[in-house]
């Protein structure tokens, strides 16, 4: 059989933990109920199921278990914070201010929301990814309603001040939604210290089930008014209507339990190899890391490079590393990373760059691997065109 390339593209999915496998059978074909079932023991069990993975998704955050409404992923989270603020406090304003490097599902809705008649602010970030904190502040209006900046950036891992950010938009009395899908169990995450309104989660980035998420959206002070997006058996305190999933949902509190219990030394371990990777691809002529240098997600390195073609250099690494450039969903256009592009690189280094994504089951050996790889690659291309 032909040996699979190295998997380094965490930032678009990771495997499910056996560990989470396990947990997760016994839904399908034992407890198999409906929580929703309060007459009988069936019913009863998958909720037990349920209720305990979210006590533990809220645990994580420092929320309350009602503040968790499960959805199928932080896509749908991200739609139901932002159109169902939108949508709730219409009467009270119709502008929303978000990030030009967000994920496309909250530049979507925003933009969704756009031709709706709402106003919508880009804020730029700098060269290092980040926002500036006194821009965002000159930017709150008086219709402003909500803020949403994500808290890890899939693609350049850049951590946003999300703390100040919280501390702002709390002062000005403007909702505070951030997309926490790259960031959960990566990095600590506190509703109440953060001063966080909404938070979109996924399970998949962190070795649970694709299909499974979470909107966090706070109860009290403030108590944030939200539309719902689906409507029917009014399940999850009627914000999002459809029978819960308790296989997924175990299977993603129990990803949330394994990711917490490991976050700290995950964090070193995966941040030397980043550094490890860095160090050695630096020293190629025309390498250029994106993003800040320290603010970022342990387990990120993405790095652009001069004078080679951004489909060449891919097509190059992929017999031997599973890497992408830009996002997982973008990457499928040849259109430059709105990220990169963001960051002010030329259109020419926004094409020719690389994600690297470690994850819990990247190992020393595999990322030697990579970067002996990567710098053959690059060399033997940077050589062809001169
Ligand atoms: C993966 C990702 C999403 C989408 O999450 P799904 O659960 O796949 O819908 C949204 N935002 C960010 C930052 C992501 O990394």
């Amino acid at each position: 059989m032909m040996q699979r390339p190295i998997y380094l593209d965490c930032h678009a999915t990771t495997p499910v933990d056996p560990q989470v496998l396990e947990a997760m059978l016994p839904y399908f074909t034992e407890h198999f109920g409906n929580p929703s079932s309060v007459s009988h023991a069936y019913g009863w069990e998958a909720e037990a199921g349920v209720k305990q993975a979210r006590e533990m998704i809220a645990q994580a955050i420092n929320a309350s278990p009602e503040e968790i409404i499960f959805t199928s992923g932080a896509t749908e989270a991200n739609n139901l914070a932002i159109k169902g603020v939108a949508e709730a406090y219409f009467s009270q304003g119709q502008h929303i201010i978000t990030v030009a490097t967000e994920h496309r599902a909250v530049l979507d809705p925003c933009q969704y929301l756009e031709s709706l008649g709402f106003e919508v602010t880009y804020l730029p970030v700098g060269e290092d990814g980040l926002i500036d904190l006194e821009t965002l502040k000159e930017t709150i209006r008086e219709d402003t309603i909500l803020v949403s900046v994500m808290a890890a950036n899939n693609e350049i891992g850049v951590l946003q001040p999300i703390a100040d950010i919280g501390e702002i938009c709390r002062e000005r009395g403007v909702l505070f939604h951030t997309d926490a899908a790259q960031a959960l169990a990566k990095i600590p995450l506190d509703v109440e210290g953060m001063k966080i309104d909404l938070m979109s989660l996924t399970a998949h980035k962190l070795y649970g089930p694709k299909g499974i998420g979470a909107l966090y959206v706070r109860r009290r002070q403030p108590k944030v008014r939200l539309a719902s997006q689906i409507q029917g058996g009014g399940q999850e305190r009627n914000f999002r209507s459809g029978t819960l999933y308790p296989p997924q949902i175990v299977g993603f509190g129990k990803a949330v339990e394994l990711g917490l219990a490991e976050m700290d030394a995950e964090g070193e371990r995966q941040s030397k190899l980043r550094d490890r990777a860095w160090e050695e691809l630096s020293q190629l002529e025309g390498v250029y890391l994106n993003g800040h240098p320290t603010q970022r997600l342990p387990g990120n390195l993405n790095i652009s490079v001069a004078g080679v073609d951004g489909t060449a250099l891919i097509l190059g690494l992929q017999p031997v590393i599973a890497v992408s450039s830009g996002s997982a969903c973008s990457s499928q256009s040849t259109a430059p990373s709105h990220v990169i592009t963001a960051l002010g690189r030329g259109k020419a280094l926004a094409n020719a760059s690389i994600r690297f994504g470690m994850g819990r089951f990247t190992t020393e050996e595999e990322i030697d691997s990579a970067i002996a790889h990567t710098k053959t690659t690059i060399e033997s291309l940077q050589k062809a065109k001169v």
